[in-house]
């Protein structure tokens, strides 16, 4: 039985929600002609990894046929899909490019993690999944079967090997995590990272390994970072996090002490902290803990904790 309360959190979650659709089934090289051919087709930018935002941070876009005779990277233009605008594809673009008459710069690509809890939710949706695909891509340029050069087909949603002795075909791939919610009583455990900006705690988190299912994954993880035995993992909610390709599983377990070990090889600290401390961090009554941005699932875990 999975009961789900998606929406116990405010509106959408961050990266997710998009009204896309991908098109999954007209994307011959014909279909594609005609989506980028279309008056209201668009297109969005992206330059290593950042994505091309107007002062206000909604998307710069552009028509598609006026990217012709820029630099654009490996694969090419990715068609995302329609929404109620209509056509949508992403490029992959190097500096300088001009649209609608304006040259841009480095300073107009901007790194989602830092504006994305200010951008609209439509738009970070459609940047996050741009911004993943292109990190497949880069990363994915060679056939992983036999090693020769591999291309991008039906619009960037896969790349096909060029060897015609091979001709493998290659996904982009999602990576699953188990991050977790540890409640004893009235408390919950949450823990840093290495590295992290000071003060800040969330839930802890780690991928679920092959031939693992996701309450084990939830249980192990538990185990290793703080030598915790935790039961009853349920799942509550999950967000797709484009850094680079991860689906955030969301999830609340239980411990029967508050007796923790850190590993300091896998996290920085764990501490217990009250509902009424998180409640008060909330609230900006307390500065108990940096709390996790709104665009992490760990903040929309803490608030559904709160509520419930
Ligand atoms: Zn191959």
């Amino acid at each position: 039985m999975i009961d789900t309360p998606v929406k116990s959190f405010d509106g959408l979650m961050p990266f997710a929600g998009s009204d896309l659709n991908v098109r999954e089934h007209e994307r011959d090289l014909a279909a594609l002609k005609a989506f980028m051919d279309a008056p209201q087709a668009r297109a969005v930018l992206c330059h290593k990894g950042l994505v091309a935002l107007a002062p206000d941070l909604s998307l710069i876009s552009c028509k598609p046929k006026d990217l012709i005779g820029a630099n654009i990277f490996d694969p090419g233009p990715v068609f995302l899909g329609t929404d109620a605008r209509g056509p949508i594809f992403a490029f992959s673009v190097d500096m300088p490019v001009t649209v609608n008459n304006t040259t841009l710069s480095a300073s107009d690509f901007q790194d989602l993690r830092m504006v994305g809890g200010r951008m609209t939710p439509l738009d970070m949706a459609l940047a996050g999944r741009a911004r993943s695909l292109f990190d497949w891509h880069y990363n994915h340029r060679f056939c992983s079967k036999c090693g020769q050069i591999s291309q991008p087909r039906d619009g960037g949603v896969k790349r096909r090997c060029a060897s015609a002795n091979c001709e493998t075909e290659h996904f982009p791939r999602v990576n699953p995590v188990a991050i977790m919610l540890v409640v004893n009583g009235d408390h919950c455990l949450l823990g840093r990272g290495h590295g992290w900006p000071e003060g800040m705690y969330s839930s802890l988190a780690g991928f679920v390994s092959p031939g693992e299912s996701l309450e084990e994954a939830c249980i192990r993880e538990v185990k290793e970072e703080v030598n915790l035995d935790v039961h009853s993992p349920r799942y509550l909610f999950s967000q797709p996090w484009p850094w680079p390709s991860q689906l955030m599983m969301g999830m609340i377990c239980y411990a029967d002490s508050r007796d923790i070990t850190i590993d300091k090889n896998e996290i920085d600290d764990a501490r217990w902290f009250s509902k009424d401390t998180v409640q008060a961090v909330y609230d900006k009554q307390s500065d108990a803990f940096l709390r996790p941005a709104r665009i992490a699932i760990a903040h929309h875990l803490l608030k559904f904790w709160l509520a419930e």
